[in-house]
């Protein structure tokens, strides 16, 4: 059900005194409530078919008070891709066992020392680790991506066997099992068919090489719909999840999980000009600030809203505004609205949904306020 607009509009009848530093925008409020709501439940669903779940950091940049919220609703695994992101949770205090997303060479030393754990397709990545965790009297533990079709990192499975052979002749290095990730870049959807030939592979290497994978990883937030309508999920026992803990949905298309909150993030950004302009700029059309030629329809006079936020603090085309208005275009600093039937003042503040994209640029941009709302 739709809340009426006074509810998206916040007005600022506050005097000076009173702004304190985390009411002032733009600013994300981060509903730690609903985040940990979001992983208990999905816990509980994977759970109930033998599924854990790691949960993904990297879209909040291993903001630790998230971190703390994801590892108090009993996920215990964090991952990110990102080893300054694992530092950053590590330095904090949170207390996980900590895989590496993506693992760069020129990295390994930090790769041994902050992460138990990290994700690698290239053997002579792994050599690096061998060589980084014997100095270190460690064991660095592993898990092998197999490429099953989205053409981002992966083992081609052909060569599957020969590599793990590899990997478990390495000193100072585990295999921890295999993964694979799909959905991402060739939107490839993680179906019965590649669960299936995914299961096969442990089992195979399981059944030749006499061992036991720990983690048999079978994808992300896209791997929902495969999960509820599967009979079996195989030799499957692992999922990463990110987004839909943290926006509430799958990710193949998008449709929001039955029980999960859709709105644990809000973006807030203050109106700054609210004028009855016409629709249509006038004068002479060349390029606007990103190089393209603006095109406009006419609607005549319209009451035009300008927010201060803009591309530097966000992806706007990710922002749904949860008033009926109309985002007409961004630049570096500004939104342009069209306010429709909506009565924007000036010192109003606007709040969106986020997807995505959205999100990630957020918590990654310096300019925005993170506001963290229901704490634990
Ligand atoms: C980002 C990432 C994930 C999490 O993906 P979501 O769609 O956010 O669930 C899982 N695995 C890998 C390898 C990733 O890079």
């Amino acid at each position: 059900m739709r809340k009426t607009c006074q509810n998206y509009i916040q007005s600022i009848s506050r005097t000076a005194k009173e702004i304190v530093i985390d009411m002032t925008t733009p600013r994300i409020d981060i509903d730690l409530a609903k985040i940990a709501h979001n992983a208990k439940k999905l816990k509980g669903i994977y759970g109930s078919k033998g599924i854990g779940v790691i949960g993904v950091t990297k879209v909040v940049c291993g903001d630790p008070r998230i971190a703390d919220v994801l590892v108090k609703s009993g996920i215990n695994t964090l991952a990110d891709s990102r080893i300054t992101n694992i530092k950053r949770m590590r330095e904090a205090g949170i207390k996980a066992q900590f895989v590496l997303l993506r693992t760069p060479p020129s990295q390994a030393e930090s790769v041994v020392k902050y992460a138990d754990i990290s994700l690698n397709s290239e053997l002579s990545v792994v050599k690096i680790l061998s060589k980084f965790a014997m100095n270190n009297n460690t064991t660095h533990k592993i898990i092998l991506m197999v490429e099953l079709g989205d053409l981002r990192e992966g083992v081609i499975p052909s060569d599957l066997e020969d590599t793990v052979k590899e990997v478990m002749s390495l000193e100072g290095i585990e295999l921890a099992g295999i993964g694979t990730n799909l959905a991402c870049f060739g939107g490839i959807k993680p179906d019965e068919e590649k669960m299936g030939y995914l299961s096969s592979l442990a089992r195979d290497i399981e059944e030749r090489l006499g061992l036991t994978l720990e983690f048999v990883s079978g994808g992300n937030s896209a791997n929902y719909t495969w999960f509820v309508s599967t009979e079996d999920v195989g030799r499957v026992n692992n999922l990463r999840l990110g987004e839909s803990i943290y926006l509430g949905c799958e990710t193949l298309y998008r449709t929001p999980i039955p029980g999960l909150y859709t709105d644990a993030f809000t973006m807030i950004a203050e109106v700054i000009e609210s004028k009855i302009k016409p629709s249509i700029p006038y004068g002479e059309v060349c390029q606007d600030t990103f190089g393209n030629i603006p095109e406009f329809q006419d609607h005549g006079q319209i009451r035009r809203v300008i927010l201060g936020v803009g591309l530097q603090d966000v992806l706007v085309s990710g922002l749904t505004p949860r008033l009926d208005i109309d985002i007409l275009g961004a630049s570096s600093d500004h939104i342009i609205l069209s306010a429709k039937q909506v009565d924007l003042k000036v010192g109003n503040e606007v709040v969106f949904n986020l997807n995505y994209g959205a999100l990630l640029s957020v918590m990654t941009s310096p300019y925005v306020i993170k506001r963290y709302v229901n704490g634990l």
